[in-house]
């Protein structure tokens, strides 16, 4: 292949489909390349979609998108060994207009995103892995090199939309190796279940759906957080910690899965149910201090490659579209006045992704993957404290209540200390505020 393009789109998940749809809508010649055997096919989410940042591409994607369940019912669970203590928000409000988040399978998701990406005009090749960026003498990246033979191709602008730990920006030197600290493993698997017992189980209707954010003994004192998401016709359950806690902890991903299947909470949901696949992914979870450098001549980054996603409140696809539109809409402009595509040029995509949600979530949280690492009792101690809690004021014994709560705060300052318990709460409060 020889031909010269615009802009060459490396990967086709959201961040690359966002970033090539947009090009391929603003005039621009566009090639995308991806390695998997089809769009999605090696791709691995939860899987929620937060409409807002596909609407601002495609306004009416709700009317042929592979969607699930639109979400009407939130639970987050705090789980010891035997129990869990939760708050639920479900609200007949999220029924009023457009859903503003579904479920979704990502295989199905891509597939149809990508088709989109064609139809606008952008030629799409799959089963092609690019091996390496092609640079002039000065440094410029000016195309790409891919496994096929004759496989350099050329552009004025690469997005790199390569997924988490980018290897080729790596190979680059545009960034050095992710650190355990800063990436988390995390599986899931998709679990066959009719729509009738989803329904009956979860107590929902037939279009609506519920998502269970977890977290505590169920990660075995590793940092990390569970989910369950309901599907059409399936649930999708998972568990994700990081690298560095899996590399101390010693449990292999599949086996802290299976114990949480098991969590006599979570095993009556998932009663009777098939499993359908099994997957594992890495997530970029060092937020705001690890984002790379995000652009330079000839180059651009996107979506978990840049390492933009929030794990605070598990967001990540909603990034990387947001951050793949972002780049393509400064690269058509760029374009629109004849600029060459070099780092001061370039630099605006960076000055657009500041400006939005994106960076601004990620600094809000800059300090939580520090401060979680520093406290591996939020994730055993408190969970058990709490749930000694509930059970001391629900167990109906003959003990007064004043002395049940004098019991309590006794636990809490033997378990933590009244410094430690006030330094948690403070640093806490501190990252999240
Ligand atoms: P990816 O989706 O990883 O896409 C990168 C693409 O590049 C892939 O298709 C890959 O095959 C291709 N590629 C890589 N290298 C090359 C190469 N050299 N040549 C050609 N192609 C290449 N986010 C949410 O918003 N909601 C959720 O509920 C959610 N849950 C998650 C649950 C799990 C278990 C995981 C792992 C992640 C979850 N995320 C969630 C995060 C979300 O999946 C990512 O943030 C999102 O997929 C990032 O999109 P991306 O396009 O940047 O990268």
């Amino acid at each position: 292949m020889s031909e010269y393009f615009d802009a060459i789109v490396v990967g086709a998940g959201p961040a690359g489909n966002a970033a090539a749809y947009t090009l391929a809508k603003g005039g621009l010649s566009v090639l995308q390349i991806e390695r998997g055997e089809t769009p999605g096919s090696k791709n691995v989410q939860g899987a929620i979609l937060y409409s807002d940042a596909l609407e601002r591409i495609i306004p009416d994607f709700r009317e042929d998108a592979p969607l699930e369940r639109p979400i009407l019912e939130q639970r987050l669970w705090v789980l010891d060994d035997a129990s869990y203590i939760g708050s639920t928000y479900r609200s007949e409000e999220f029924k009023k207009g457009p859903p503003n988040r579904y479920t979704i399978i990502r295989a199905e998701f891509d597939r149809w995103f990508s088709s989109k990406v064609q139809e606008a005009g952008a030629l799409v090749i799959c089963e092609t892995t690019v091996t390496q960026l092609l640079r002039d003498p000065a440094g410029k990246v000016v195309g790409v090199r891919t496994d096929r033979t004759d496989g350099d191709i050329h552009a004025d602008v690469v997005v790199l939309a390569d997924g988490v730990n980018s290897l080729l920006a790596q190979r680059a030197g545009f960034h050095g190796e992710l650190q355990p600290k800063d990436v988390a493993l995390a599986v899931k698997e998709v679990l066959f279940l009719s729509p009738q017992v989803i329904e009956d189980r979860f107590n929902v209707g037939e279009d609506e759906g519920v998502v269970i954010e977890m977290m505590g003994k169920i990660t075995q004192g590793m940092i990390g957080t569970g989910f369950l998401y309901t599907n059409r016709e399936s649930l999708t359950i998972g568990v994700g910690c990081m690298v560095s806690s899996f590399k101390e902890g010693g449990i292999p991903p599949y086996q802290l899965l299976e114990d949480m299947k098991n969590h006599p909470a979570i095993r009556p949901l998932l009663r009777d149910s098939e499993a359908k696949e099994y997957a594992a992914h890495l997530i970029p979870e060092g937020g705001y201090k690890s984002v790379p450098q995000l652009y330079g001549d000839g180059w651009v980054m996107v979506g978990d490659a840049a390492g933009l996603v929030n794990a605070v409140h598990r967001e990540g696809s909603n990034l990387a579209m947001t951050s793949g539109r972002l780049a393509a809409e400064t690269i058509i402009e760029l374009k629109s006045e004849s600029c060459p595509m070099d780092a001061r040029y370039l630099t605006e995509y960076k000055r657009r992704l500041d400006g939005s949600f994106v960076m601004a979530d990620l600094k809000k949280y800059k300090d939580v993957p520090d401060t979680l690492h520093a406290r591996p009792q939020l994730f055993t101690t408190y969970p058990e404290l709490m749930s000694r809690a509930a059970m001391h004021m629900l167990h109906v014994d003959g003990t007064d209540k004043k002395s049940k709560q004098r019991q309590i705060f006794r636990e809490f300052r033997e378990q933590r200390g009244l410094l430690g318990a006030a330094s948690d709460a403070y640093k806490m409060w501190r990252a999240l505020r």
